[in-house]
């Protein structure tokens, strides 16, 4: 990949995002963004992103930002990972910005207060039903694959992950007792309008990609899964002819995806699939250091799509205030976020060429040390060569 655009195209999930200011509000105010670090390196990391929106500040390009607790953080001050007055921040705000959340010290609680509750509830109450992961190999890092380096140079692909119901959300759910043993129970449950709607958001991005699209599920062996199969080909036929089309059982998907992954543009799928074959994209580019996400909802009254940007990776306790955490997946959800919540696609890709310029200077932090070995540096230093990097793009 020569110019890391993580989308060159201002993704439209089937409305326009607002170029003009909302009304009421001055131009320069006009962005309001919500930050909640979370636990673990979550803090980290997004210190480093304050650096770039303190960056863009001083060009001009102003954040209404907000901070507040999500997770095991919350969980500590409040008793529960999301309280409600956050909950109602994050949907009035144009954005949300997440660091990650959870750790150990969480593992004992009930799961009702578990920290990822916190982040399920902001999903589902932001109906965030399409969460966008791309993977793309930077130049610097084709080596860094776990596959071969023709195999993944020049990579680029998105996985489109309904997010908001399917077998994480369907009841009947929990532990039974059943005879004298017990049986834990999920439902996988999808409609049709569940379906459509994240389909939809495949086709309209594929149109702005490579036109093309690959929808995995089970239909071998489940019938939600015969029934996505179903739905995404009527969507198609009815609404996007003109997009390359096909389908592929989620397991085949995966063999795929390690042995030609170049094949792929855009993969649309469930929640349970999507959850593992973005993980496994994502060990295709290197390090999940380096992956972003975005979760995309439907338009508010200015425009702007419910949004909530984050990194692919966890809170990583294994590392946490040790200054070690890569900053990048941060730092690219926040590009993601001027993409798609601020229609400011030009200062989006700035920013990725500069985290592209900074791997190219041989700049890494230790989860993108290779055999050959090197001195890495700290989360901060990551941090302070993007914006040195931005700064001397102007
Ligand atoms: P993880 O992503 O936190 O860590 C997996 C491995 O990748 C670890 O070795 C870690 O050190 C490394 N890693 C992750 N991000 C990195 C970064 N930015 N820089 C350098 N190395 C990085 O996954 P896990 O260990 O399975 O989970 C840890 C905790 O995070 C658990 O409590 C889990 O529930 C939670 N989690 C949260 C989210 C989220 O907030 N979205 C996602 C996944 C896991």
């Amino acid at each position: 990949m020569n110019a890391p655009g993580l989308l060159d195209a201002p993704l439209r999930l089937g409305y326009a995002v607002a170029t003009n200011p909302a009304k009421g509000h001055s131009a320069m105010t006009d962005r309001s963004l919500l930050i909640l670090p979370g636990d673990g390196i979550g803090p980290e990391v997004m210190a480093e992103v304050r650096k770039v929106i303190d960056w863009f500040g001083t060009r001009g390009i102003s954040f209404d930002v907000s901070e507040d607790l999500v997770g095991g953080c919350a969980y500590d001050a409040h008793g529960t990972p999301l309280t409600d007055a956050t909950m109602a921040k994050a949907q009035e705000v144009d954005a949300v910005l997440l660091g990650a959340v959870g750790g150990p010290k969480y593992d004992v609680l009930d799961f009702s207060v578990k920290p990822e509750r916190g982040l399920l509830r902001l999903r589902k109450e932001m109906d965030l039903y399409a969460n966008l992961r791309p993977a793309q190999c930077f130049d610097a890092l084709a080596d860094f694959s776990s596959l071969k380096k023709d195999v993944v140079a020049g990579l680029d692909i998105m996985i489109i992950r309904e997010l908001t119901s399917g077998v994480y959300f369907g009841e009947p759910r929990g532990i039974f007792k059943e005879g004298n043993e017990r049986v834990g129970i999920n439902t996988q449950r999808y409609t049709e309008s569940e379906i459509a709607r994240v389909a939809r958001s495949a086709f309209e991005l594929a149109r702005k990609r490579g036109n093309k699209v690959c929808s995995m599920e089970k239909a071998n062996v489940m019938e939600s899964g015969v029934l996505w199969r179903d739905v995404v080909q009527e969507i198609h036929d009815a609404e996007y002819p003109d997009v390359e089309l096909s389908h592929m059982y989620a397991d085949a998907g995966a063999m795929q995806l390690t042995r030609w992954p170049k094949q792929f543009d855009v993969i649309v799928t469930d929640n349970l699939f999507g959850d593992l074959l973005s993980d496994l994209a994502a060990m295709l580019t290197g390090s999940l250091g380096m992956l972003p996400s975005a979760s995309l909802g439907a338009p508010m009254e200015n425009g702007r799509p419910k949004a909530l940007y984050e990194p692919v990776h966890g809170s990583a306790p294994d590392i946490a205030g040790q200054g070690r955490a890569n900053p990048i997946a941060c730092i690219l959800s926040f590009a993601m976020a001027l993409r798609y919540s601020f229609d400011l696609g030009a200062e989006a890709e700035r920013l990725e060429h500069a985290v592209n310029a900074v791997l190219a200077d041989g700049v890494r932090t230790a989860d993108l040390m290779g055999p050959e070995g090197g001195a890495p540096v700290s989360t901060a230093t990551m941090g302070d060569a993007i914006v040195a990097k931005l700064a001397a793009s102007v």
